[in-house]
């Protein structure tokens, strides 16, 4: 018998989609490990690669021995060995691209590994007047440990200020992070009660630990505060939390929730971190010197030893879709982490997603629910405004007369008002200003997209053109358009009803860091607007205690879409934004503008009606054989010349026409953005019927496509079917 290893190779071109079994040399044999990085003989030079695992078995003929190890310290737990494997099989990646999505670039290249940089950690509280010190103190508060370069980076000219908050005793500092276990960190009791409600859903997941769960409660109904109880339980006995959010409500707001109960045990992980940052946390991580991370979606990698809880909150948020290799789901991760560590997931939303709520209603997912705003505060009114009634009443406005007579009123009360435009860059449906109604494929019910070149309307699903009508065929009105105004046009129209008023913009153009969201989160906090014009990116996470007014300027948009979640991304977008109203004393009041009033996604949202609104999707869901009914692959086709990518996708439909039985190969069809930076897109939809067994046929058709088309992109379960 030998002692073997097998070895993920850390190479990408070629496309490696198995391990390769080395010999570990005697030499070796008591330090190697599974997660570790070892270098190898690998065809003609040499490469690193991750073992996936050792055993005892007759040497194959030809073996090569591993030559050494690169790193003591094995960089991946072995869950995470086995999730690049899962990974790599359950959504078509090739398992180097697997391991990279895990391993974050700073550690896999050790950069920084050996730095000795100085690291500060704010010590109790500060009072101070604004100042360059005391924003230096807060900065550090916020952020737990920041090292040197950051808080340098950040605040250039503070050397000076730094080193009077250490001479003071409000900054330590730390020239290595302390290592503690996590059974030692101090953990600051509650500071309040829970409800009833928040009591009853801590309790039965105390009770089973390990299982999964779907937290459904409505907003501001104290979720987080559910969190927080888990996770201080999974700290008491031994065990690390991760808690996953949306990267937009990664505001230092939230951080300092958690680091307010759980102090310097908190690290957080998002796009933002140095390349320092990454390699320290995933290491103190992996040693078990950090209780809790609070992360956005790529923290769902990070090696945790010893997991006890994950949450994911915000669980609907399609962010949590990855789009590129692997195009993995958070949530699913998550799930499959849980399981495999045994550690409590808690999928938490006040709109969950058709998929979870469906898997809660299968028993999947245990299933709690928070059905009350804490305090008993009321949820918001929603009242909605018919913009055909506007248009018939000669007021033309972007803004209803109901919408501007309550920005006044909000105004003249020193409150603060949101408004949001539900746009998406690409919109562009054509919709009758005069029925309300979209225009839609006949067959797919799904709405059709205005394509320039050929002025033609086209269903994305099936294909079929149309032409662009003058009027409409519902009503004959000539008033039919296309659709689409931006954050710009909104901003500019506030200004010019409400010359004196102070708006923020916020859209994916003013925000592209993630330090802007905190920016401009602070700047809105502290008043120093008083109305705030975003898309949905601004509609979750915040809390603005002085915002009594949310305003939907164009609830439709969203709904028009060629996607068959547009009606759940409208409810949820609707209901969301509506729960950023109310948050603090003045009663919260939501203005929706919408052409469509009677549409269930609008008028169920209009009474907070999830239960209602998921029934009705459910059907719809049903009809028309979508997820959870089926399960989808959207296989993207891309190439500068037009036929040759079209023709590609017919022959890949032929392929999987082979395939026997419950399976459904809808196109090829032009993606709805058909070029791309110079290149045609074309894409084909699968349905696969579930429990149809023909999962493993179907995968290896899909693989062996994916080695004949090198342009072909496949995704499991898509979000984005641009
Ligand atoms: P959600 O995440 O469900 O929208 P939050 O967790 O943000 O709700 O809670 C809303 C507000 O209620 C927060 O300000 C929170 O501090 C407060 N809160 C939550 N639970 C309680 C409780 N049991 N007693 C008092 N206040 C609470
Ligand atoms: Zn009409
Ligand atoms: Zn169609």
């Amino acid at each position: 018998m030998d002692r073997l290893a097998d070895v993920i190779i850390d190479r990408v071109a070629e496309g490696l989609d198995h391990v390769f079994t080395y010999r570990v040399p005697d030499a070796l044999r008591h330090d190697i490990q599974v997660g570790q990085w070892v270098r190898v003989p690998f065809r003609h030079g040499r490469v690193r690669g991750v073992v996936s695992r050792l055993y005892d078995d007759r040497e194959p003929p030809g073996t090569k021995a591993i030559e050494a190890i690169e790193d003591a310290e094995a960089v991946l737990t072995p869950a995470l060995v086995a999730l690049a494997e899962w990974m790599a099989d359950r959504y078509l990646c090739y398992l180097p691209q697997a391991v990279r999505a895990i391993v974050p670039a700073p550690v896999r290249s050790g950069a920084g590994r050996r730095s000795q940089s100085v690291w500060y950690q704010a010590v109790g509280e500060r009072k101070g007047r604004p100042s360059l010190k005391h924003a230096v103190f807060s900065y550090c508060r916020a952020e737990g440990l920041v090292s040197r370069e950051t808080l340098l980076a950040r605040f250039p000219h503070a050397e000076r200020a730094i080193r009077s908050l250490v001479a003071e005793g409000a900054l330590a500092v730390v020239m290595s992070p302390p290592v503690a276990v996590a059974a030692e960190i101090p953990v600051k009791p509650p500071e309040l009660t829970l409800t009833a409600e928040q009591q009853r859903a801590c309790d039965a997941m105390l009770a089973v630990p390990g299982r999964s769960w779907l937290l459904e409660g409505v907003t501001g109904s104290g979720k987080t505060e559910v969190y927080l109880t888990l996770i201080q339980h999974a700290l008491e006995t031994g065990r690390q939390a991760l808690v996953l959010l949306p990267e937009i409500a990664l505001t230092p707001q939230t951080v300092t929730r958690f680091r307010h109960r759980f102090g310097s045990a908190v690290a957080v992980w998002h796009s933002g971190l140095t390349a320092t940052e990454r390699r320290r946390t995933w290491d103190l991580v992996r040693r078990g010197g950090i209780g809790v991370v609070v992360g956005a979606r790529s923290a769902v990698f990070l090696p945790f030893p010893a997991l006890g809880v994950i949450v994911v909150d915000e669980e609907h948020e399609p962010t949590y879709k990855q789009e590129e290799h692997p195009r993995y789901h958070t949530r699913d991760v998550a799930l499959w982490r849980g399981a495999r560590e045994g550690a409590t997931v808690v999928l938490g939303s006040a709109t969950p997603s058709v998929e979870a709520r469906y898997a809660a209603e299968q028993g999947i997912l245990g299933h709690l629910r928070l059905t009350q705003r804490v305090w008993g505060k009321a949820m918001p009114t929603v009242e909605l405004v018919d913009m055909r009634e506007e248009l018939k009443a000669g007021h033309r406005s972007i803004f209803s007369r109901r919408l501007i007579e309550a920005m006044t009123h909000t105004l003249e009360r020193g409150e603060q008002a949101i408004l949001f435009l539900n746009r998406r860059g690409y919109s562009t449906f054509v919709l009758c200003r005069s029925c309300g109604q979209a225009l839609e494929c006949p067959d797919c019910a799904v709405s059709l997209t205005y394509h320039q070149e050929g002025e033609r309307l086209m269903c994305h699903y099936c294909l079929k053109t149309f032409p662009v009508p003058t009027r409409c065929p519902q009503c004959q009105s000539e008033k039919i358009r296309y659709f689409g105004a931006g954050t710009e046009r909104v901003v500019s129209e506030v200004s010019r009803l409400f010359p004196r008023t102070r708006v923020l913009r916020a859209d994916r153009d003013v925000l592209t860091r993630p330090e802007d969201y905190s920016t401009l989160y602070q700047r809105f906090y502290r008043g120093e607007a008083d109305i705030l014009v975003g898309t949905q990116m601004i509609a979750k996470g915040m809390d603005f205690p002085r915002v009594s007014l949310v305003g939907i300027v164009a609830a439709d948009t969203a709904l028009h879409l060629p996607d068959y979640r547009s009606a759940e991304r409208t409810f949820q977008l609707l209901v969301q934004a509506a729960g950023r109203s109310g948050r603090g004393t003045a009663p919260g009041q939501v203005v929706v503008q919408t052409y469509n009033p009677v549409h269930y996604a609008i008028a169920r949202a209009e009474h907070h009606d999830y239960n209602g609104f998921y029934q009705e999707e459910l059907r719809y869901r049903q009809e028309t054989s979508y997820p959870p009914y089926t399960q989808l692959w959207l296989l993207l086709f891309r190439g500068i010349d037009e036929s040759v990518v079209r023709d590609q996708a017919g022959e890949a439909k032929a392929v999987l026409e082979t395939v026997r039985g419950a399976v459904d190969v809808l196109g090829p069809a032009p993606a709805p953005l058909v070029r791309v930076r110079g290149e045609y897109r074309y894409q084909l939809l699968i349905k696969v019927r579930p429990l149809s067994g023909v999962e493993r046929e179907l995968t290896a058709t899909l693989k062996q496509l994916r080695g004949a088309f090198p342009n072909l992109s496949v995704t499991r379960d898509p979000y984005f079917f641009m």
